[in-house]
């Protein structure tokens, strides 16, 4: 387990204790998805990589319009993600089963049925709707960025840009069309159909029967049927979906139900978190607030406070925790703690390519 990872589960485990939530899409127990809930199914198999799918996007999100336009396909020849005003990103891959054809593959939220984002968000910006949308309120968001680090794919991106009141922003899968009845913008313009909506149920039916039907053509795998507990969005393929960069061994446990673990194992680690954002969310509402000297000052205040009050927590909670554990428990809350805390340099810029 990275050390991304690790922090994301701990931030889950935290927000949902502080939460106290039960929540479905936010508890400890699997969820095994609303019966009625909408899916996209992806076939890389269909796709041309043409960007229509980007360009209706940007149209029905009402986005800024990009620096190159949709028809340029030179794009493709670099890795893109998502950003704060692009919510899907189609890339091109080596294809290994005929290198004289690259095989294409969209990028966007995979509306996960227990979203990270949702579990580690704990004002609940995040919501996992009975639509099979997550849904992003922006008037609870207070900034802390933590979905961005929960989510398995980094699909969350922060508006940098932004200095009165930054969103985090991603796919939306369409909510406000599909509530009108009305198809995603993307799915509603593939000329390939390489986009296909309906009730999750039945797309995994109907991938299943693709590949049966096609079995030299696709790998026997549906790619978000159990990833992570499932997700909404969904792939069929036939190259591995590591070469299309998909992150594979990614599990089929959610979320919520890994940090139910974590939560018995780490008890420490639920009392220590609200320290941490507590001290993450006054550096970011400082750093809006004041002038670049002060603003260094305070911000190094900050940091040094919420150490040592997040220091003095954890030497109080290993007091009491037994101590078969307690080496353990302080060697990777210490590192978790050290990372959260650490000045980043990407603190003020998009994160790396995906
Ligand atoms: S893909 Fe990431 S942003 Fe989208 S629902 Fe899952 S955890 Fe949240
Ligand atoms: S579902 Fe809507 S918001 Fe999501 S990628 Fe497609 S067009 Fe964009
Ligand atoms: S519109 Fe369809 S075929 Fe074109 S890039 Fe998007 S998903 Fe692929």
């Amino acid at each position: 387990m990275n050390r991304r990872k690790f922090l994301g589960l701990v931030g889950a485990t935290a927000a949902v204790a502080a939460a106290g939530t039960s929540a479905h899409a936010a508890g400890n127990t699997h969820f095994t998805g609303h019966p009625e809930a909408n899916a996209v199914l992806f076939d890389a198999t269909e796709c041309i990589g043409c960007r229509k799918c980007e360009d209706a996007c940007n149209k029905v999100n009402e986005l800024p319009k990009p620096d190159k336009p949709f028809d340029d396909l030179t794009v493709l020849d670099t890795k893109r993600r998502t950003t704060e005003k692009i919510y899907t990103v189609v890339n091109k891959y080596e294809n290994s089963k005929n290198p004289n054809l690259p095989v294409f593959r969209k990028n966007q939220c995979n509306h996960c049925q227990e979203p990270a984002c949702a579990s580690a968000c704990f004002v609940k910006a995040f919501k996992k709707t009975p639509e099979g949308a997550v849904v992003y309120d922006e008037s609870l968001c207070v900034g802390c960025r933590y979905c961005m680090i929960a989510c398995p794919w980094s699909i969350p991106a922060y508006e940098y840009d932004e200095p009165l009141t930054p969103r985090v922003m991603k796919c939306t899968m369409c909510h406000p069309r599909i509530l009108e009845g009305k198809l995603p913008g993307c799915v509603e313009i593939c000329p390939k159909e390489a986009l296909k909506f309906g009730k999750r149920d039945e797309l995994i039916k109907f991938a299943r029967n693709r590949i049966e039907a096609y079995p030299d053509r696709y790998l026997d795998h549906i790619y978000g049927e159990n990833e992570m507990g499932g997700t909404n969005w969904l792939y069929i393929s036939g190259v591995p979906f590591g070469e299309l960069g998909l992150e594979e061994g990614l599990g089929v446990t959610s979320a919520p139900e890994l940090t139910s673990g974590a939560l018995a194992a780490v008890p420490v680690v639920t009392g220590l978190w609200p320290v941490l954002l507590t001290g993450l969310y006054a550096i970011h509402k400082t750093r809006e607030k004041i002038e670049k000297k002060e603003k260094d000052d305070a911000v190094s205040a900050a940091l040094t406070k919420a150490a040592s009050e997040a220091e003095a927590k954890l030497s109080s909670e290993l007091e009491k925790a037994d101590v078969a554990n307690k080496r353990k428990i302080e060697v990777e809350v210490k590192k978790a703690v050290e990372e959260a805390l650490l000045p980043k340099d990407d603190d003020d810029a998009p994160e790396e390519e995906a």
